[in-house]
């Protein structure tokens, strides 16, 4: 969630467990030129029935439409016509024409195109965190620094561009890097517009062009974003959107042979599908895939500090992010004190609610599928794995029945070879798992199929380092979970993916490096 899902500062006062965002303040200045906005707030029933292709708003060739419902009350909101293999194939080629010039562009040129960018990203900022909270349920303290983050991805890829060597000397060649050509770009809905951002910007500083392929739930959201882009004033196909579903818009991007990489944030299984798929065609592939994120508490942590942190970070975009701490590993000495605390925590500041509320921390889940999927899980933990319910369960909290709200539900005592402590939840539901001692600890960490995040706890920086450095995972905070830093690399390990984004690391994906020898 480049997650990536931590570009801002969360401070839990273990106190009163309240929760402050901090996030950078930020000037406002008013894009170039405004596309005619379709999105309108005031209608309570939107259709979204337009791609944006060769930097115009289209009518599709497909003709199904999908219907849209408010996660918070399951009401029909809204409608999406579903692009098919046609409308793949215009944005594809509207991509491969604008890569032509745009491969030759300077590094300066594309500053100024994301400039641009940033520019439309700020004027429609409140937009694109309104359209967040309405239409997938992301709670409010996490949204706004969430699109702030995006922003702030953007503004990396231009610092970069001021120094990033994309020709250097090499023994006694030179070394050219190349866009590697167009790119697919294939996302989730759980932070659908921060990954566009992401993408998009290491993209441009590449000098790619791109066709993207959003969740068809984050119809809203990609409104708007095109609408950006319109406003932007971005050379002609150099960025494309289609909407549809994976297996007919993302299958035809996966299979068209003039898409040179794929950039993928999902789930495991359908990146291994688009992997298996690219390799025909020798695409290159970035895949950002699940997670099931270990937090270690070392035995000497101020566990009143870093167990309200934790629980955030277990519950962070309502559980549905990639990165989320949902493995607590505490001392088993300590279970008692740590079950106390936990439970305090959730009871009293992570109960779910209308996420628009600016206090609520927990939202609902961004459909109905997604619900029963959280449901059966704690089923599975109760039921199948016998494991030890701390607070929540099955059901929807009271006074939330309309919506697709889970109880903020936290297992302890929990195995790790238990269901629900291997499989990705996507939703509020945290295990705590004891361990015995350091060496037990990491053992558990690493006994996961993904290699996602990783979190440690410590009095001591130098324990905290040392026990990081045996942790399989791409991204290890210590003390303090949603410490960020949007130059480092993010990406997974083990299933949890392939590839970096992110900073120097991430444009590197986007770039093919040709050897002149001689
Ligand atoms: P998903 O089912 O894997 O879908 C992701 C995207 O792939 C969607 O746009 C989907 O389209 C598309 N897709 C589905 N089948 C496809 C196919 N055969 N070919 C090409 N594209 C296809 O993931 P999700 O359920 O939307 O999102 C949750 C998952 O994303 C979780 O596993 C989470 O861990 C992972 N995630 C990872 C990161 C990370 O950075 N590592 C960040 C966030 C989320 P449809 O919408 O039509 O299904
Ligand atoms: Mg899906």
């Amino acid at each position: 969630m480049s997650l990536f899902l931590f570009r801002y500062i969360i401070i839990v006062y273990p106190i009163n467990y309240t929760v402050f965002i901090v996030s950078n303040a930020r000037l406002p200045e008013s894009c170039r030129r405004s596309a005619p906005p379709i999105f309108n707030k005031e209608n309570p029933m939107q259709h979204y029935h337009q791609f944006f292709i060769n930097g115009q708003f289209v009518t599709p060739h497909g003709k199904e439409t999908l219907d849209l419902f408010s996660p918070v009350d399951n009401q029909h909101v809204a409608q999406v016509t579903l692009g098919d293999e046609t409308d793949t194939q215009r944005a594809v080629a509207a991509a491969k024409a604008a890569q032509k010039s745009f491969a030759d562009s300077t590094p300066a040129q594309r500053a100024a195109y994301l400039q641009s960018f940033k520019r439309a990203l700020e004027h429609r900022k409140s937009d694109l965190v309104e359209a967040m909270i309405e239409e997938y349920g992301g709670v409010r303290v996490f949204v706004e620094p969430l699109i702030e983050g995006a922003i702030a991805d953007v503004q990396t890829m231009i610092d970069l561009l001021e120094s990033y060597p994309f020709e250097r000397r090499v023994g006694s060649s030179l070394v050219c890097l190349q866009p590697v050509g167009v790119v697919g770009v294939v996302i989730p809905w759980n932070a659908s517009n921060l990954f566009i951002c992401g993408k998009i910007s290491a993209a441009i500083a590449a000098g790619c062009a791109s066709v993207i392929k959003p969740s068809e739930l984050s119809a809203r959201q990609t409104q708007v974003m095109m609408e950006c882009f319109a406003a932007a004033d971005l050379p002609a196909g150099l960025v494309n959107v289609v909407n549809g579903l994976g297996n007919v818009v993302g299958n035809e991007i996966t299979r068209h042979p003039d898409i040179a990489k794929i950039t993928f944030t999902g789930s495991t299984n359908v990146g291994k599908t688009i992997a298996r798929g690219a390799v025909e065609s020798m695409k290159r592939v970035t895949l950002e895939l699940g997670g099931k994120s270990p937090n270690v508490i070392l035995d000497d942590a101020d566990l009143a500090q870093v167990l309200p942190q934790a629980v955030g970070a277990a519950y962070m975009n309502s559980g549905q992010a990639c990165v989320a701490a949902t493995r607590l590993l505490v001392p088993q000495s300590k279970l008692a004190e740590v079950n106390a605390i936990v439970k305090a925590t959730v009871e009293q500041a992570f109960q779910p609610g209308n996420p628009s509320d600016a206090k609520v921390m927990v939202g609902p889940a961004v459909s109905r599928s997604q619900y029963e999927r959280v449901q059966e899980y704690i089923r599975i933990g109760i039921e199948d794995d016998g494991a030890e319910l701390l607070t929540g369960g099955l059901g929807k909290p009271t006074g939330l029945e309309a919506g697709n709200f889970s109880k903020a539900t936290v297992f302890t005592n929990v195995g790790n070879n238990m269901r629900i402590a291997q499989e990705e939840i996507f939703g509020p539901v945290l295990c705590i798992i004891p361990y015995q001692d350091e060496a037990d600890a990491v053992a558990i960490a690493n006994d996961t199929a993904y290699g996602l995040a990783a979190y440690v706890s410590s009095a001591s920086r130098e324990r905290a380092l040392a026990v990081a450095a045996k942790l399989d995972a791409g991204q290890v905070k210590i003390n303090n979970p949603f410490a960020h830093d949007n130059q480092a690399p993010f990406g997974g390990m083990k299933q949890s993916g392939i590839g970096r984004e992110y900073g120097e690391f991430g444009i590197s994906a986007y770039l093919e490096p040709k050897a002149i020898v001689g």
